[in-house]
């Protein structure tokens, strides 16, 4: 896959704020927050969408979890909750194919999260 964005603020080219890092995963505030607290959680390994996961990456893929509820408790919004979700392709609403948990906290989160009048 080509490189993106992420890779560039893995490698420390491009700054962001970065909230957690471990072996495997890291974490940084969304630069476009959709609620008062809004960060990502991403692989350091390049994987681009939820369809490119790989059996052998099933302990990273449930790493960015482990890691969401670890900064949510450091940061004190686990038991008030909170959602994670990861997009995928096009109608999933992904734009940068490096995949991605957001994080998103501080406020009550509506269902269904999108606003449309498509008749299925
Ligand atoms: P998605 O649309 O699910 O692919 O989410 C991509 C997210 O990355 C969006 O919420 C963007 O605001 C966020 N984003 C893009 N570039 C940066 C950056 N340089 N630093 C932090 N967040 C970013």
């Amino acid at each position: 896959m080509s490189e993106t964005i992420f890779t560039k603020i893995i490698n420390r080219e491009i700054p962001a704020d970065i909230i957690y890092e471990d072996d495997l995963v890291l974490a940084f505030n969304d630069i476009n927050p959709q609620a008062p607290t809004h960060f990502l959680v991403i692989p350091k390994k390049p994987i681009a969408t939820i369809n490119d996961i790989k059996s052998e990456d099933r302990e990273v893929v449930g790493h960015l979890y482990l890691a969401a509820a670890k900064i949510a408790q450091q940061q004190g919004f686990a038991q008030q909750g909170y959602r994670a979700v990861m997009n995928c392709n096009e109608y999933g609403g992904q734009t940068v194919y490096h995949i991605h948990l957001h994080v998103l906290a501080g406020k009550p989160m509506g269902w269904p999260p999108y606003q449309d009048t498509l008749k299925v």
